[in-house]
């Protein structure tokens, strides 16, 4: 025989109903039923929501809601049911509702509602749903028996949470069984005590009721039918990648239960656990899913089981000088606690700080505080013991596994987790059964802490960045592009999985929390958020995934300002903007300084010559004990362009017109010839090296003549350039007539540097460079007598996105765990 229940869930609507059907006729064929249901989705809800509505005096609001739910239940009635039952059923209904609405005048009038008055009101849920379903499963010619499981549990009156009286319930159950013809369909949740009060198991404790039925009738399996498959790793409504669980112990699903797993009810595992009954728990959406089953085994391997969580608790914290010698405190706290049965779901004490933390569900916190202070109301009128303190807006994760007390490490690698992810910890405990470590935290960390646990303790083979992106330039695009083209090998080969979330330029900005799909990107217009900052990186906030990146595409300095605020919020960052690392020195070091001391990456490869591997050379060097000399380069993609067609004869006003229609030069090509840019490189590359460097200690020969640099348009300035062109060409022959080439070229030697245009021998590794390559020299203690030589294309939109998605999957797989 088998216990099968169906939850709230499987019992929402009347197509979810069918398919309930169907698994009940398919399983009849092989077996002897009992069938316990839920009350149908969200009625309970409602239910004590009017039960508040009338409390409040909201008369009109509360008898239209009522009219309501009463006709969700016709209309349920009139979809499952033939019309030969319909008058049956709706009478049943109407009475009930009848009855509901004699019984929220009550409370309505007296305003009040008692725990015994809400069990009661709470009630017609399940005998509601579980009639209608009765008569519509024998409407389907299945012989049914309609059980109110008032007639069957005991309980005593510990009204919304009563505890079951075993023997008694066993030997009513049998009887009643024995007594009664038909496949039962019995009410879950509902129970009654014996001077016939109406009880509940608590929130979800049909689970329990279908536990208590399987050991009373020895069923050989006991299984709950929900909208999940089975039991998973995590809530997959808080964590998308959890998955099924194959099996767990008793103690493992109990555990996970406890602290938040609602997908099974705590206490339902009792029961089965005294008889040994396997519990598997079922998807009524994907019947062939095999779920997970709950049975005796603790299976080897696989240390950490689930993660679960419980939300809105505050933690009470008490404090006394001489609380270690007032013998008997402790249990004076819990005496008071238990008698307003109320239960704390973690409690950790410090001895050395003579206090001790209690976790309490929020709204049960401030009575606990108010009995505690009554308790203990001379020690802190003398001073002996500290007003209790409240601290809300907490949450608690915890890992659950029987595994876990032959692995040492968990600890470690849970707190690293959160650590690494900023979240702080107000309070830890381990049950000495090393079943579950639990952690406080704050609640609106809970989403980015149970995906950072998840990762480390199921995916660590597979790690996810989360990447926003602003500036959507020619570079950002390309990275789009990049990153959708090389997603699945990433994810094949590298376990890598990257998710943006977040794009804008400087106009517009859209977001999308599971990750947009690359290949259908949305079109940043009007039809988007008008772009804002602030905004920007407080949705990256909100979103609070655990390994963020922020990867800046543009030139600005306004973007560049808030890196600080980024790193601090422990978000990486990957860029191509050079103007929070050429900016002062002092705010440069502060950022190396807080990317490190917040434990995320600020990469920058891209900063000077595109993807070449400069900036990660030097890195690398210095840290290997080398020193670095000298820095000669080239890294003016644009200066070389201009130099190399100025020897086919052209003139050098004529030359530079042509790079800006070719669009190598930036729109006002004194950018590029002034030399400020190539100095901003230089700066960066210097503090690399560890120098002291300022933009501003950068002696720059700039090309732009004097008259030139103030106060005339671009087209001014072309005309004005023509005035060059005879010195230009002068000494471009000067420089043929020696066999040298003139480059505008970098020196930085023991932290003086020098930008300029020079004429360079054959010799010189910088005469052949051609087009618009940049190249590096390095002398280093190392690489003396032959600098090492970093040579390619410094610039365009593919090779930089190139050098910036690299920077992103360095990200990605530094942050393994
Ligand atoms: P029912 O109505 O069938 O009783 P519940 O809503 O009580 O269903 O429980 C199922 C829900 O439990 C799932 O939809 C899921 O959001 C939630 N849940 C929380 N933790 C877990 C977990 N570890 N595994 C599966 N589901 C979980
Ligand atoms: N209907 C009850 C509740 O919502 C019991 C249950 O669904 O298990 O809490
Ligand atoms: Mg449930």
């Amino acid at each position: 025989m088998k216990v099968i229940k169906f939850g709230g869930s499987s019992v929402e609507n009347p197509n979810n109903i069918q398919l309930v059907f169907q698994i009940i006729q398919g399983q009849l064929q092989k077996s002897e039923l009992v069938v316990v249901f839920s009350a149908f989705g969200g009625v309970t809800e409602q239910l004590f929501a009017l039960a508040n509505l009338a409390k409040s005096g909201d008369l009109g609001y509360y008898k239209t809601a009522l009219l309501a739910l009463e006709q969700r239940h016709l209309d349920m009635a009139n979809a499952l049911l033939g019309n030969e039952k319909r008058e049956k059923v709706d009478t049943f209904i109407r009475q009930r509702f009848h009855e509901l609405e004699d019984l929220y005048h009550g409370i309505f009038l007296i305003k009040e509602q008692s725990p015994r008055t809400l069990d009661y009101v709470a009630s017609f849920g399940e005998r509601l749903s579980t009639f209608i379903l009765a008569e519509a499963l024998a409407a389907q010619g299945i012989p049914t028996c309609f059980v109110d499981a008032r007639e069957i549990i005991r309980t005593d009156d510990r009204f919304g949470q009563a505890r079951v009286d075993e023997a008694t319930t066993h030997a009513q159950i049998q009887d009643y069984f024995a007594k009664q013809e038909g496949v039962k369909v019995v009410t879950g949740f509902i129970a009654s005590t014996i001077k016939g009060e109406t009880t509940t198991l608590g929130r979800s404790g049909s689970d329990y009721t279908a536990a208590i039925l399987a050991s009373a009738l020895n069923a050989e399996v006991l299984e709950i039918w929900t909208d999940v498959s089975g039991v998973l790793t995590c809530d997959p409504k808080m964590v998308y990648a959890a998955f099924t669980i194959p099996q767990l112990s008793y103690a493992e699903a109990m555990e996970l239960s406890h602290f938040g797993a609602k997908v099974i009810f705590p206490a339902t595992m009792q029961p089965a656990m005294k008889k040994n009954i396997p519990i598997q728990i079922k998807n009524t959406f994907e019947p062939s899913h095999p779920g997970t089953l709950i049975n005796g085994q603790v299976r080897e391997g696989g240390w950490i089981k689930g993660i679960s969580s419980r939300s809105n608790l505050t933690l009470m914290t008490l404090q006394s000088a001489g609380w270690m010698a007032a013998g008997g405190s402790l249990g004076r706290i819990f005496t008071v606690l238990s008698e307003a049965r109320l239960s704390s779901l973690l409690i950790s004490q410090a001895s050395s700080q003579h206090s001790i933390c209690l976790a309490l569900a929020t709204e049960e916190a401030i009575l606990a505080k108010e009995l505690i202070e009554q308790e203990f109301f001379y020690e802190i009128k003398s001073g002996e013991m500290d007003p209790v303190s409240l601290v809300p807006g907490l949450a608690l994760v915890a890992v659950v596994g029987e595994n876990m007390k032959h692995d040492p490490g968990t600890s470690g690698r849970m707190f690293r987790a959160l650590g690494q992810n900023n979240i702080n910890v107000a309070a830890i405990a381990q049950g000495s059964s090393e079943l579950n470590i639990s952690a406080i935290i704050p609640q609106a960390d809970l989403q980015k802490a149970l995906n950072a646990l998840h990762e480390v303790f199921f995916l660590s083979e597979h790690k996810v960045v989360h990447l926003f992106l602003v500036g959507t330039g020619l570079i950002g695009t390309e990275l789009l592009r990049m990153i959708a083209q090389q997603k699945e090998k990433l994810l094949l080969e590298n376990q890598l999985d990257i998710q943006v979330h977040g794009i804008a330029n400087s106009r517009y900005m859209a977001f999308d929390e599971d990750g947009f799909d690359l290949t259908n990107l949305p079109q940043l217009g009007p039809s988007k958020s008008k772009m804002d900052l602030n905004a920007f990186v407080e949705t990256i906030e909100e979103m609070n995934f655990s390994n963020s990146v922020l990867v800046d595409c543009t030139a600005s300095q306004e973007v560049a300002q808030i890196y600080p605020r980024i790193l601090g919020a422990k978000i990486a960052i990957v860029t191509p903007n050079k103007k929070a690392n050429s900016g002062s020195l002092e705010s440069y070091l502060a950022l190396k300084q807080l990317a490190k001391s917040r434990g995320v990456h600020f990469l920058y490869e891209t900063n000077v010559a595109a993807g070449l591997p400069v900036i990660n050379t030097i890195h690398d060097l210095m840290l290997s004990g080398d020193r670095v000399h000298r820095i000669e380069a080239v890294l003016s993609g644009s200066l070389n362009f201009i130099f190399s067609e100025l020897e086919k004869g052209l003139p050098f006003s004529e030359v530079v017109v042509l790079a800006k229609e070719r669009g190598y030069t930036e729109p006002d090509p004194r950018e590029d010839l002034s030399g400020l840019d190539v100095a901003r490189k230089v700066v960066i590359l210097g503090r690399e090296a560890e120098q002291k460097l300022e933009v501003e200690d950068i002696v720059v020969h700039s090309l732009v003549p004097e008259e030139a640099r103030q106060g005339l348009s671009v087209q001014e300035f072309l005309e004005v350039l023509k005035k060059q062109d005879a010195a230009y060409t002068e000494l471009l022959a000067t420089a043929k007539a020696k066999g040298e080439k003139l480059r505008f070229m970098a020196t930085l030697e023991e932290g003086k540097a020098e930008i300029r245009l020079r004429s360079l021998p054959a010799s010189h590794p910088f005469y052949g460079l051609e087009g618009s390559d940049n190249m590096i020299l390095l002398t280093t203690d190392r690489y003396y007598d032959r600098p090492m030589i970093i040579r390619g294309p410094g610039a365009g939109a593919e090779v930089t996105a190139a050098g910036v998605f690299a920077d992103v999957i360095r990200v990605g797989n530094y942050t393994r765990d």
